[in-house]
């Protein structure tokens, strides 16, 4: 828990947040400025700045993670038509928040990267 990041006062409840999904590694909720008509945000619980931070100690997390917008895009039945999962790392990614976490996003064609 860092007391000044946005994403660990969702986790600990300090500030509510539109949460879809909790297990004892991550937490998923809506993004409050959705880019699609599915766009949800999960993040693991362990406060980790951006993904320059990631060891081999946290390999199995960020599978979690993965799986875990496996389990939402097919919850939401976008799994078939397709879906884009984003990390964005630091200023020239887009990182705007300090706490990793990966965007599903879904619902519609998304065009080129860049
Ligand atoms: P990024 O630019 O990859 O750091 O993404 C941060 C995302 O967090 C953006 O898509 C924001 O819309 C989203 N966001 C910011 N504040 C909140 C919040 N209080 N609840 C949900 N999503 C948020
Ligand atoms: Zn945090």
């Amino acid at each position: 828990m860092n007391k000044d990041c946005l994403f660990c006062k969702i986790i600990s409840g300090d500030i509510p947040g539109d949460i879809t999904y909790e297990d004892e590694l991550v937490v998923a909720f809506r993004d409050i400025n959705p880019q699609a008509d599915l766009h949800q945000l999960i993040v693991p619980r362990e406060h980790i700045s951006t993904t320059n931070d990631l060891t081999s100690s946290h390999q199995m997390l960020i599978g979690h993670m993965v799986l875990t917008a496996q389990k939402i895009a097919r919850d939401n039945n976008v799994a078939e038509d397709g879906y884009r999962l984003i990390f964005n790392c630091n200023q020239h990614g887009g990182q705007t928040v300090y706490h990793i976490h990966l965007h599903i996003l879904a619902g519609r064609q998304l065009t080129q990267l860049g």
